[in-house]
């Protein structure tokens, strides 16, 4: 722990004083996702919180899958969200459950209801149930079923759960209120009739719990103290205490909400996202423009990165909007103190050093990490036809362009100061080549003269480098608020991915293995991609150098 947000947050605190007070011996959360979709970057600040505390306070978080819809919940999510959540480094040990592990705890218990007189079988249409259930400023009216005997309610129930009635046809629902002012109280839906196999329990079930209903019975089941969950939920207290209040269970957990995760540019919500990935508007659920946890570590994101950026945006009750900036902040500081530097040309050019002796190979060193002391150097070949950015020369420079022109000294990081003597064109009038020559004098980089040229290029040995593959990625979505103005997949971003097939890297990064990180000299960090092959790599670019979003913190303060 040890930081501010972490320390401060109003959470941490009831935990802290629940503690104190000996309410609990020890704290248990849990993180409840429902399988039916990828983890997102807003799951992991909920990850963060419930295993963070568990962490803190020495207690324990369970993960549990709120399986309780099988017509949308897959094992393919089960186990994504399983890598997911060790990746952001978290681990359950032997506390894994399932909502579908209490099927038959939670059956009994709506058994117990009906007998109590506190639940009934409704024979109305899913749409009936929603017409007589109000407005926000208009009391319910009650289902002609709401009075039936218990005996007769009883029989339908378990004819229900029999395979008796299909689809659709009744549901078992809570006799609570339907005139309270709250809609989650008037006669909530505990049992809907759905003839589905489910994951976990194959084909036992035909009738499948409502997620207010499993929900809290499942925390207190496991023992839970502080359930955690997001701002939509606050209105659901009173039904989650009715139940917990109403049955034997055999613990009391208590409900608290924080509110979600915005982020600017991007959609955190799985339906969009699934959306997204069906209509075939990303390479997947693990595209690398994705603000799901698989796209972002094919990204490069790095996980502390990730835990971080939910410790700095800590926790509030008020909903906002967080800049994505801020995420890519994260990332960038420790991607700088941790990954190591190499050299790659993403858009080539050809520069010949006209004096320069042909067949003639020298190596520099150059340093792995400046940010990293324990780190050492590796040897970076150079001769006499190398592959500079072409971005990195005009032949009319404009004001302030200080990087190569015709007539011009530069840098050639590492190696010596060079100067553009000659610009050769195709027939369609495109520099292809630029000719050059070096100063002996100035290996290493520094004129013995003391003449210093204002520009320090990235460069790689043409003979020496290899073919690369390299992404580049702007945001997904042009408006910050996607979908603010109706239409979603108009926000999509035309130009979110960039593919340049022939860029060239320096021989010292021919070596990284998938997931690897780096920072490209002058370009910004890069990932390895699982679409590299043998015979060349393919790079995500994770982050830009630039910090536009600590320089708005700067202006801001
Ligand atoms: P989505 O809308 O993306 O489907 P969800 O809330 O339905 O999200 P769940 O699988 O039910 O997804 O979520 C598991 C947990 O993660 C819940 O406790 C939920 O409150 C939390 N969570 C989901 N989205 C966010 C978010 N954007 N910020 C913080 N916590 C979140
Ligand atoms: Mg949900």
């Amino acid at each position: 722990m040890s930081t501010e947000a972490a320390a401060g947050d109003f959470i941490r605190e009831i935990v802290a004083d629940d503690l104190r007070a000996g309410r609990h011996r020890t704290v248990v959360t849990r993180f409840p996702p429902e399988p039916n979709g990828y983890l997102h970057v807003g799951h992991a600040k909920s990850i963060c919180l419930n295993f963070g505390i568990a962490q803190e306070f020495g207690g324990r978080c369970h993960l549990r899958f709120d399986d309780t819809n099988p017509l949308k919940e897959e094992q393919e999510y089960i186990d994504s969200i399983k890598e997911d959540v060790r990746w952001l480094g978290f681990d359950w040990g032997e506390h894994l459950y399932n909502a579908s592990d209490y099927f038959g705890r939670l059956y009994e218990w709506a058994e117990l209801l009906i007998g109590k007189g506190l639940a009934y079988v409704d024979d109305q249409s899913a749409d009936q149930i929603r017409e007589s259930r109000g407005t926000l400023t208009e009391g319910g009216r009650e289902s002609p079923f709401r009075n039936r005997s218990v005996e007769e309610n009883l029989d339908l129930f378990r004819r229900m759960r029999a395979g008796e009635f299909p689809d659709g046809a009744r549901v078992a629902r809570a006799k609570i209120d339907m005139a309270s002012p709250n809609i989650n109280l008037r006669d909530p839906v505990m049992y809907r009739i759905l003839h589905a196999r489910h994951p976990m329990t194959g084909d036992q079930w035909c009738i499948y719990p409502s997620y207010d209903y499993a929900h809290g019975q499942s925390d207190a089941i496991e023992g839970i103290t502080h359930s955690l969950c997001t701002l939509e939920f606050e209105d659901h207290r009173p039904l989650y205490d009715w139940f917990i209040e109403h049955l034997p269970v055999p613990a009391r957990p208590r409900q608290y909400e924080f509110a979600r995760l915005n982020l600017t540019h991007t959609v955190l919500s799985k339906r969009l996202l699934l959306q997204l990935v069906k209509e075939g508007r990303v390479r997947g659920w693990d595209d690398p423009r994705m603000p799901t946890l698989s796209g972002m570590r094919r990204r490069g994101f790095p996980p502390e990165g990730i835990r971080e950026f939910a410790r700095m945006i800590g926790l509030a009750k008020r909903e906002s909007v967080v800049d994505y900036a801020a995420l890519e902040h994260s990332a960038r500081d420790h991607l700088n103190r941790t990954v190591t530097r190499r050299m790659a040309v993403l858009r080539p050019i050809k520069v010949v050093l006209t004096n320069y002796p042909d067949g003639q190979v020298e190596e520099f060193a150059a340093v792995d990490n400046p940010e990293d002391p324990g780190t050492g150097t590796h040897p970076v070949p150079f001769s006499r036809v190398l592959y500079i950015e072409r971005d990195d020369f005009r032949e009319e420079p404009p004001k302030k362009f200080y990087r190569l022109a015709p007539g011009r000294e530069v840098r050639l990081r590492y190696a010596y100061l060079v100067t553009c003597r000659e610009v050769i064109k195709d027939a369609s009038g495109e520099v292809v080549e630029l000719r050059c020559t070096y100063d002996l004098a100035t290996r290493g980089g520094t004129a013995p003269d003391g003449r210093s040229p204002k520009a320090t290029l990235h460069w790689v040995s043409a003979a020496h480098a290899r073919p690369a593959e390299v992404r580049l990625y702007e945001h997904l979505f042009t408006n910050p608020y996607p979908g603010a103005e109706g239409d979603l997949i108009a926000d999509l971003n035309p130009r979110s991915e960039e593919v340049l097939t022939s860029a060239w890297i320096e021989p010292g990064a021919a070596g990284l293995a998938v997931g690897a990180r780096v920072q490209f000299e002058r370009l910004g960090y890069f990932c390895v991609d699982p679409d590299s092959r043998a015979d060349g790599l393919v790079f995500n670019r994770t982050v830009t150098l630039r910090d536009t979003w600590a320089k708005v913190q700067a202006r801001e303060r």
